[in-house]
């Protein structure tokens, strides 16, 4: 049997392919994981994701439990309160994504997919016609092009094939359990997003509000082993007085799960018969950490562009594929992407001035109407290729002007680098 496409992979950008591909393409998706044991981190689904996956119906409580509604940009002492009722609409969903991906591979399958769950796929071998796919067991299949959403799990298949990977940093994350009242009263925010070197330098720390469960977690400094990161979550989730007010009364029931996470893209994202998508592909926003946006957009321009040539009997040689990489750059990578990148040169990377650079913005968040419009429009907005980074440079320029004399001092370099970012 020779597969139209095989994609390896049922995270979202995997999921999503397979969803959009069964439509036209004779389509196979292929996992490592048991089907009853996927893993999927994400929580906050933005509303600009949506043009990417029109496929799902985002009435569906099941998948979509709540709005995401209330932001807090928690500094060390104020809440960053953006309240998304001030714009009048909301930031986008709640999401527990392994519904989500759930029904998208089970509609693939509906739609005529083959999908294959406890295989790893060990050796991709292009023949020429055809790339040979071989997983652990030794068994092969054929297909015209293979679409790797691996991930973060599955970067030596990648490299194998002549692919780069991206930098990879881990984090950690566990589930407090309650019951809905209780968070309610308790977390007025869907999301907050809190910045505090002690936790780390390299990254968020988190609380999200889902559907009687509360995801926290945070990304780990470069040479934290797991033991540490474990140590650390539990030491903030009975210690850290700033948050005792949002998670007591919840459960901790799970064992944490420290995963890793790519980010900064890779430079090629085709050769012949081969693309790399989502995290895989570093396709990751730096600063925010926003992989549901590169995972639904990447699977949706690769989509695309598959169901053209094979209307058109392509060969898949990377000439015909770049088409995909230019994609990429003019959609997400040259334009939203980079808000991403200005913001995590300037604020993962200020050493002792992390703390008050930090706070600063949190005040400027609840000063200035205009920014909280810009971050409202940023998760809202269809046309991410239409993104304006002025907004960007402008709250640049008013946080540099609240900062504290000698803090100006020490970050007019840093300031003036990351406006030409
Ligand atoms: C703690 C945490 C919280 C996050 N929160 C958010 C959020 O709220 N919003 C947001 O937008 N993003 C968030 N992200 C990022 C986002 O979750 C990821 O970027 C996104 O899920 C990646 O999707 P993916 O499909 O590319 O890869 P994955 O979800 O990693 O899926 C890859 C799949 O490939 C499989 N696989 C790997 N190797 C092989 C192989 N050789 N053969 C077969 N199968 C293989 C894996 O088992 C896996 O199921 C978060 C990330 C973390 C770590």
């Amino acid at each position: 049997m020779m597969y139209d496409i095989a994609i390896i992979g049922a995270g979202i950008a995997g999921a999503s392919l397979a969803r959009k591909a069964s439509e036209y393409a004779n389509t196979l998706l292929i996992e490592a994981r048991e089907e009853n044991n996927l893993l999927v981190a994400t929580n906050i689904f933005s509303e600009h994701n949506k043009p990417f996956l029109t496929e799902v119906d985002y009435s569906n409580k099941s998948i979509f439990p709540l709005l995401h509604e209330k932001m807090n940009y928690m500094g060390s002492t104020d809440n960053g309160e953006v309240n998304s009722s001030e714009f009048g609409a909301p930031f986008g969903h709640i999401i527990h994504t392994e519904e989500l991906v759930k029904k998208l591979y089970q509609t693939a399958v509906d739609k005529g997919a083959t999908t294959k769950f406890g295989e790893r796929v060990s050796k991709i071998e292009n023949r020429g016609d055809y790339v040979e796919i071989i997983n652990n067991k030794g068994e092969s299949y054929k297909s015209k092009l293979v679409a790797i959403a691996t991930g973060s799990s599955g970067l030596e298949l990648q490299r194998s094939v002549g692919f780069e990977v991206p930098d990879c940093y881990q984090g950690i994350f566990t589930h407090l359990r309650g019951d809905q009242d209780v968070i309610n009263s308790q977390l007025p925010y869907h999301y907050i997003f809190h910045i505090n070197p002690k936790i780390s330098t390299n990254g968020p720390f988190y609380i999200e509000k889902g559907f009687e469960r509360v995801p926290i977690g945070f990304m780990g400094n470069s040479n934290e082993s797991p033991a540490s990161l474990v140590d650390k979550l539990n030491r903030i989730l009975h210690n850290y007085q700033r948050i005792q007010p949002f998670i007591k009364n919840l459960k901790v029931d799970e064992k944490p799960v420290i995963l890793n996470i790519s980010k900064h893209p890779i430079k090629q994202f085709s050769r012949d018969r081969m693309v790399v998508l989502g995290e895989a592909a570093g396709l990751v926003t730096s600063f925010f950490y926003e992989g549901m946006l590169c995972g639904v957009c990447s699977a949706d321009l690769i989509s695309k562009i598959c169901m053209s040539l094979l209307e058109n009997d392509s060969s898949f040689n990377r000439n015909d594929l770049q088409r995909y990489d230019r994609e990429l750059h003019r959609i997400l990578i040259d334009n939203y992407n980079q808000n991403g990148t200005g913001s995590e040169y300037l604020f993962y990377n200020a050493g002792s001035h992390v703390k008050v650079l930090w706070d600063t913005y949190v005040k400027l968040i609840n000063t200035d109407k205009q920014l909280r419009k810009e971050i409202w429009e940023a998760y809202r907005m269809p046309d991410i290729e239409n993104y304006d980074l002025k907004g960007t440079k402008r709250a640049g320029k008013n946080l540099f002007s609240m900062l504290p004399a000698l803090t100006k001092i020490a970050l007019s370099g840093k300031f003036l680098r990351a406006a030409f970012m």
